[in-house]
Parts: C-alpha cells; sequence; structure tokens
C-alpha cells in the first residue's frame, strides 16, 4: 500500500523496485524450466534493487561509466568496481529533466540516477571514459550535482600505434589516480592476483556459453543477461561461486537433455545497445517469441568477459600493457572511426553459435549505433544471414508494435528452417 507522507526519493524507489520485481517475478516464473542456482541472481537483484541492501559496506566502491574501465586495476588496489550504467525507467524519467528529451536513455537514466542519488552502495570515486560523446559529457553534468569524477581520455581510432599508446598513457594516469586516491601502491603481486581472478570469472563465463553452443540449449539468454549484469556490482567471489553452481546445473540438465527453448526454436545472436537491468525489453520479447539468445555481443556481457588479458612477462610494466591493450582492441563499440573487427565478431558468433539470425537494438538517440547499422546490416546481407533492426527506449509502452516485429522475424526464421530440410 502506497504510504500517504511519501517522500520523493520513497517514491522513486518504490517505482525502481517494482520495475526490477516484475522482470525478476517473470524469469521466475513465467518461462519453461527454470533453473534453481539462478535464484542466487534474482535474489541479489531483488536485495538490491527493492530493499535497497548494500554489499561493499567495508569497501572503497569505484564506480565505472563504462566497461572500458580496467576492474584488475581497480581489485589490484583494494577498491570494489561499481558499474554504473542504468536500465531503469524511473532514472531514465528523472535524466530526461535534465539532458535533452533524445538523448540516450542509457545516458539519462544513469545521469538520473546520480541526480536522485538514490545508491545501495554509493560510489566514493567516479572514473569516466570518454567513449561516446553522450557518455563523455554525462560525466560533467553528474560531477556538477557534486560527485568527484575523473575522465579518463579514450581514443576514437583503435587501428593505430598512436592510439595504443595514447590509451596506455590514460591508463596509467587512471592508476596514479586510483592509487592517489586509495592511498595504495600498484604492485606486481597484487595487480597479478587481480588479473588471475577476473581472468578466472571469465573463464567460467566460457564454460557457460559452451553450453549455448549445444542443439539442446538448457539455459535462456535473458537470465545470461542477468547473469552478466550481477558482475557490474557483486562481490566477485560470490559471483564465482553462484556461477561454479550454475554450470553444475547445466551440466546436470545436458545429461537430461533439458532443453529451455522449443523444438525449432530460431536461435538468435543479439547485438547493439546493451540490455542493462532491468531492461531486458526486447531479450525478453525475444524469448516469448518461441526463439532462444545462444550469444550476443554487448558490452553488458559478451564484450565484458570474451577476451582475456594476455600477458607475457608478469611484471608491472608489462602488466599494465596487456591491460590496456585488451581494453581497447576487445572493444567494439562503434564510438570508433571504423569498427570492421563489430562485423567480424558478429558473423564469427553466428556461425560458432549454429544461430539462424541476428537481432540489432540500438537504442533510439544513440546516434553510433543507429548509424553503424547500415554496414552492420549490408555485411549480414553479403554473408546471407537474416537481420532485424529494432529502435527502443526504456519506455514500457512500446512493447506491442515491437513484439509483432519480433514475431513476424521469428517466423520467417523458422520457415526458413523448414525449409532447408
Ligand atoms: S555502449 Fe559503448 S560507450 Fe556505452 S557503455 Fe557500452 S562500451 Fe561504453
Ligand atoms: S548506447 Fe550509444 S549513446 Fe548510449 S552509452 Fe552506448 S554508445 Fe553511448
Amino acid at each position: 500500500m502506497t504510504n500517504a507522507i511519501e517522500t520523493p526519493k520513497e517514491k522513486q524507489n518504490r517505482h525502481k523496485a517494482m520495475e526490477a520485481i516484475k522482470l525478476l517475478n517473470t524469469l521466475r516464473e513465467d518461462f519453461k524450466s527454470p533453473l534453481r542456482s539462478m535464484e542466487y541472481f534474482y535474489k541479489l537483484f531483488e536485495d538490491v534493487h527493492c530493499h535497497q541492501k548494500a554489499l561493499h559496506e567495508d569497501k572503497t566502491k569505484i564506480g565505472t561509466m563504462c566497461i572500458q574501465i580496467p576492474s584488475e586495476i581497480i581489485y589490484a588496489l583494494d577498491g570494489v568496481p561499481i558499474r554504473l550504467c542504468n536500465g531503469f525507467y524511473t532514472d531514465d524519467e528523472i535524466g530526461g529533466d535534465l539532458l535533452p528529451q533524445k538523448a540516450c536513455p542509457l545516458v539519462k537514466a544513469t545521469v538520473g540516477h546520480f541526480a536522485s542519488g538514490n545508491f545501495s552502495d554509493m560510489p566514493d570515486i567516479v572514473f569516466s571514459p570518454t567513449t561516446c560523446d553522450q557518455k563523455t559529457k554525462a560525466g560533467a553534468v553528474i560531477e556538477s550535482f557534486g560527485y568527484k569524477i575523473f575522465d579518463v581520455d579514450f581514443p576514437r581510432t583503435k587501428e593505430s600505434e598512436a592510439s595504443r599508446e595514447y590509451w596506455r598513457r590514460s591508463v596509467k594516469q587512471f592508476a596514479v589516480e586510483l592509487s592517489k586516491f586509495q592511498g595504495k601502491k600498484l604492485t606486481r603481486s597484487n595487480l597479478e592476483n587481480s588479473i588471475k581472478k577476473i581472468g578466472y570469472a571469465q573463464s567460467l563465463y566460457h564454460k557457460l556459453s559452451d553450453f549455448r553452443k549445444l542443439d539442446v540449449v538448457p539455459i535462456l539468454g535473458i537470465d545470461v543477461f542477468l547473469v552478466t549484469n550481477a558482475f557490474f556490482f557483486d562481490k566477485i567471489d560470490n559471483w564465482i561461486e553462484a556461477m561454479q553452481n550454475l554450470l553444475k546445473e547445466l551440466e546436470q540438465r545436458v545429461q537430461n537433455k533439458i532443453n529451455v527453448a522449443g523444438k525449432i526454436s530460431p536461435r538468435i545472436v543479439y547485438t547493439g545497445s546493451p540490455p542493462i537491468f532491468p531492461n531486458f525489453k526486447i531479450p525478453q520479447l525475444i524469448e516469448e517469441s518461441d526463439a532462444i539468445i545462444v550469444a550476443d555481443e554487448t558490452c553488458s556481457s559478451n564484450r565484458m568477459f570474451n577476451d582475456m588479458v594476455a600477458v607475457d612477462e608478469w611484471n608491472l610494466y608489462d602488466m599494465m600493457d596487456s591491460i590496456s591493450d585488451k581494453y581497447l582492441k576487445a572493444c567494439t563499440c562503434p564510438i570508433f572511426t571504423k569498427n570492421e573487427d563489430r562485423i567480424r565478431r558478429v558473423i564469427q558468433l553466428v556461425k560458432a553459435y549454429k544461430a539462424d539470425g541476428v537481432v540489432y537494438q540500438a537504442f533510439a538517440g544513440c546516434t553510433v549505433y543507429e548509424m553503424e547499422q547500415r554496414s552492420v546490416l549490408e555485411a549480414m546481407e553479403k554473408e546471407g544471414i537474416p537481420i532485424l533492426y529494432l529502435e527502443s527506449d526504456y519506455s514500457p509502452s512500446q512493447g506491442g508494435q515491437l513484439s509483432t516485429r519480433i514475431e513476424a522475424f521469428m517466423e520467417s526464421l523458422k520457415t526458413r528452417r523448414r525449409n532447408k530440410k
């Protein structure tokens, strides 16, 4: 029941809790064969977003505005990375009053979150890489609210040696700033330990992905998005343990041939603007249309885990360079001038995961994802890969029109599959 003297902050929290629980209940109840071990993740999101539970009271919280800030360095300096990309419509509306209405919903929601200050784990400092224009400007807006923000210069080309050097310098500068802030020194052993810890978490994600290559798929794509979104803020050791349990259950499922999809459900690779909890609108519509997401090329999931830091010599200098190179090379965000890597990656995923088609989501207002659709669509056409391009935002009212297009696309993929037999 609504409290008559509810404060604006309480009201925002109540609306966010409603958004969160709506999605979590759908995941728990509406899909067939729910996984027992997913309950850890459902509860985690419920605790944080419905009950405002703090997870890191005893630690320094290092807010990051994008995937491009190296978590290895944060852990090595005894901080906890909290990625602040936001998927709440409630926050999007707050941000919409502060930024142009036509701005990217992810950026509006992130700014709205800072404006409201409703954090279960309030960041002590925020590092903002100058990736896309909107994220870059958002950092300055957030700073004007009184938060401590540090910009990390990011290059807009990645092929040249100059951009590689530029980014290496930026990463070193970031480490220096964080080291000063934390009053701690980056050492060979603390950095080696954190590279190995994150590498181990990545290896678990790779095992999870292998299950999705099978003909009988044991896990929904939307559950995988939840698992990877949890990595934004969870205690890393808890996340690792929950992943190990999930992998055990998936192993059993494979033995018992439990399929979360239908017999001819189209297999989908998802690309584009990232699904951030609880805005899983498009993944949900896809999987409610009797399709299954088997892989993705997004910065809220695959891109966080796919590429490992490759170290030749475990000295501080080499480790720092390897971290920088990994973050630049692995980035397939359309912020770059050219982005052939992204196209290659999507085609590679389609082949490796035996996908029937690709769904490309661009957030309305995200110029770079909107602009890059043309080159991606042309490349898919050349390869004979069906692709559906969708523009979406965080509003709950868009569902009907999107589901009609998604259902029609899935039906065409099913027909294509039947005709191939
Ligand atoms: S879409 Fe690009 S700029 Fe935005 S959070 Fe992801 S990697 Fe960063
Ligand atoms: S979706 Fe586009 S505008 Fe939004 S953060 Fe990503 S690149 Fe920037």
